[in-house]
């Protein structure tokens, strides 16, 4: 009765149904699922015996009024100064203002939360604030789950503990072999008590089984889509090597050791009538589109239809400028396909496509449309693949025969997790940057600093330059942040850049006006661009020399190295300057920034920071998801679970064997029809 909707338990009426639905929960099984991010040690402590970078559980009442403050990023800040009788600790969170308008002077507080130490001594930032006569809990291991507005941890907790009984119906998958060979508990132990551990080691016990499983099952759908790529035959294409060196020869530059070494992989590959399924990885303006032009040629140059796909519609276009430029003198069609065509255009475009009238086809998601079709697709190249997922991948490459592809990214991933996510691609590198590149110069600065950065720019844009200034927007579909960041640009028209033209643009205009603010900039009409992060990915204006990022403490690592990948791709000096007003944490990422340029680096500490879910969220790539496993923290689990996938196909090369009947259904299901078995 696993299959039984959570509608059958008690307390699910039909507004906590819509909640629990909201975060992906409508049966007991997927309750069961749902575990928690981490346990929480709910035991209250002094103070004192919280040490900074810890997190721990504090008895407290206030010693002065609660301080609201808001900050230049629209969010509220709240802040308390208590004590628990013997220390004081200045409590701070963002937002829920009820906590603050109902905080009641006269009462004790179980406050909940991160711990830090400054100049002004211990802060707390909070979690959970709760008055000590009605605590939830004290208990050393609560489960803490990740909520959506509305629906309480104790509501959570309640449903979680009436699908416990179901746990015996969910079969054992893993055969007991494996489970005794690499040290496994039952999948019945895992789920109970991951849930509700009975102490600290049989909560390790339940996540280690839970987040082998996931592993598991990520790399046997890896190894499996790997295998029946490799029977695939591509077009076997002739005279790579002089096509390339004929357009070589037409650079005004020479090409790098690394983008010659990539040239040379894909020549190789395609050559042998094997598929090419090929990464390339550099960083952020070491010139991979040159590389994409070279391999498209060759593709055209043998009969075929080449085509390139970008996530964004102004950096197809920009893609589309570049290929027609250099390759119509090799009486190459190039022809750009996106969503903003009119329907004459596009019905016109579609059809000379169909004919073969085209050779090179660039455009966004329309490219994998119903709609389009090829005349004979034997190459796909994807520009910023992290943008893409598997089922798009395989979409378009599933649009007649079977085309080789080459994927670029600009995300540098570290070598172990590579081998994990593109298990089944070949990767090139390009480790080196054309010479004569001027390090982009980068600071951190705080509001003090306000001034003397609105006259750096204004110098910057006397001399000619074009200047950037990216808002972060913590969702990018809430209107009251739009109207923010939009606010905010009216204002610097206004008065810091009143002699001068500041344009705006974010994701949710439509392609054609972003199209319009984009040609304005990159025509150089415009002075400052003021953006969400629309221009993070690969958008080329190298006039533009300076970069400054508000509140920078709300990126990630890798994503403002892409903003400052913007700079610093022409001939100027240029720099980037990232407003920060976070506390040690956010010096510490803004440090990494100011100390590297090396996309690797910036990758691995992003890594270690912030963790790969959110840094590379696998769901984006059409793999099933990681609840609970950590490629980074993980690795060794990372390898156990590689080698039981070996064990199982080794033995089993199809999983047609009655013992691995789940496994295969599981697999299968979890690819979403990506696998044929
Ligand atoms: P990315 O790898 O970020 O996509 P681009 O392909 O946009 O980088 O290249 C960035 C800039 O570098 C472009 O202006 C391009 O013309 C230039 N470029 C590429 N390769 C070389 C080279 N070998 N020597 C000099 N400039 C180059
Ligand atoms: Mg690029």
């Amino acid at each position: 009765m696993i299959e039984k909707s959570i509608e059958t338990l008690k307390g699910i009426g039909e507004k906590n149904l819509k909640l629990f639905q909201h975060l992906g929960i409508s049966t007991i099984g997927d309750m069961l699922k749902f575990y928690p991010r981490f346990y929480s040690d709910r035991t209250v402590k002094p103070i004192k015996d919280i040490n900074g970078g810890q997190i721990g559980c504090i008895r407290i009442t206030a010693l002065a009024p609660i301080k609201t403050m808001r900050t230049k990023s629209r969010l509220t800040v709240h802040k308390l100064y208590a004590t628990d009788g013997n220390d004081t600790i200045t409590i701070t969170w963002f937002n829920q203002d009820w906590l603050a308008q109902n905080f009641d002077y006269n009462s004790w507080y179980n406050a909940y939360g991160d711990v830090s130490v400054s100049l002004y001594g211990k802060e707390m930032a909070l979690r959970v604030l709760e008055r000590s006569d009605k605590a939830t809990t004290t208990d050393a291991n609560v489960p803490v789950y990740s909520l959506t507005k509305n629906l309480s941890h104790n509501m959570v907790v309640k449903t979680i503990k009436q699908c416990i009984p179901y746990v015996s119906e969910i079969p054992e998958n893993l055969p007991p072999e494996i489970r005794e060979k690499y040290g496994l508990c039952g999948i019945g132990y895992a789920i109970t008590n991951i849930h509700f551990p009975k102490n600290a080691q049989s909560a390790f016990f339940a996540r280690n089984r839970l987040a082998f499983d996931e592993l598991f099952y990520l790399q046997l759908g890896l190894r499996l889509l790997n295998k029946a790529k490799n029977k695939l035959k591509g077009t076997a294409f002739i005279n790579g090597t002089e096509i390339a060196s004929e357009f070589i020869k037409t650079l005004p530059y020479k090409l790098t050791n690394a983008q010659f070494n990539t040239v040379t992989d894909i020549i190789n590959d395609t050559k042998s009538g094997k598929l090419m399924n090929r990464l390339v990885q550099g960083d952020v303006g070491c010139g991979k589109t040159v590389v994409a032009a070279i391999a498209l040629l060759i593709a055209a140059k043998n009969g075929g239809q080449g085509a390139m796909m970008a996530p964004t519609e102004i950096l197809a276009k920009q893609h589309y400028t570049y290929l027609k430029d250099v390759l119509t003198p090799f009486d190459v069609n190039v022809v750009l396909l996106t969503g903003s065509l009119k329907s004459k255009e596009k019905r016109e475009a579609l059809e000379s496509i169909k004919d073969g009238g085209y050779n090179v086809i660039v455009g966004t998601h329309a490219l994998i449309q119903k709609d389009v079709e090829f005349n004979n697709l034997s190459l796909v190249v994807t520009d910023e693949q992290h943008r893409f997922g598997v089922e798009q991948r395989s979409a378009l490459a599933g649009k007649g025969g079977t085309p080789h592809t080459l994927v670029m990214t600009a995300t540098p991933i570290p070598r172990t997790l590579a081998l994990v996510l593109y298990g089944d691609l070949d990767v090139s590198v390009i480790n080196e940057m054309p010479p004569g590149r001027k390090e982009v110069k980068t600071y951190s600065v705080d509001e003090n600093m306000r001034q003397r950065i609105n006259n750096f720019m204004i110098k910057n844009i006397n001399e000619g330059r074009q200047v950037y200034i990216v808002c972060p927007m913590v969702n990018e579909n809430e209107t009251t942040e739009l109207k923010a960041v939009t606010e905010f640009a009216k204002t610097l028209q206004n008065t810091v850049f009143s002699d001068y033209k500041v344009d705006i643009i974010h994701g949710k205009l439509k392609a054609a006006e972003k199209d319009e603010i984009m040609s304005r900039f990159v025509s150089g009409e415009t002075n400052v661009l003021v953006s969400t992060t629309v221009v993070e990915v690969g958008v080329n204006v190298p006039n533009a020399s300076v970069m400054v990022i508000e509140n920078a403490e709300r990126f990630g690592l890798s994503q403002l190295h892409q903003l400052r990948g913007r700079v610093g791709r022409g001939e100027w000096q240029s720099y980037c300057i990232m407003f920060c007003d976070g506390g040690e944490v956010a010096q510490n990422r803004m440090k990494v920034m100011t100390d590297t340029n090396d996309g690797f680096v910036i990758a691995e500490q992003d890594l270690k920071l912030r963790g790969p879910g959110e840094f590379f969220g696998t769901s984006q790539h059409g793999l099933p998801p990681l609840n609970i496993a950590n490629l980074y923290e993980d690795l060794d689990l990372v390898k156990i679970a590689g080698d039981a996938v070996t064990d199982i196909l080794n033995a089993d090369s199809n999983l047609s064997k009655p013992e691995n009947k789940i496994i295969r259904q599981d697999v299968i299901k979890m690819y979403k029809g990506n696998l044929t078995l």
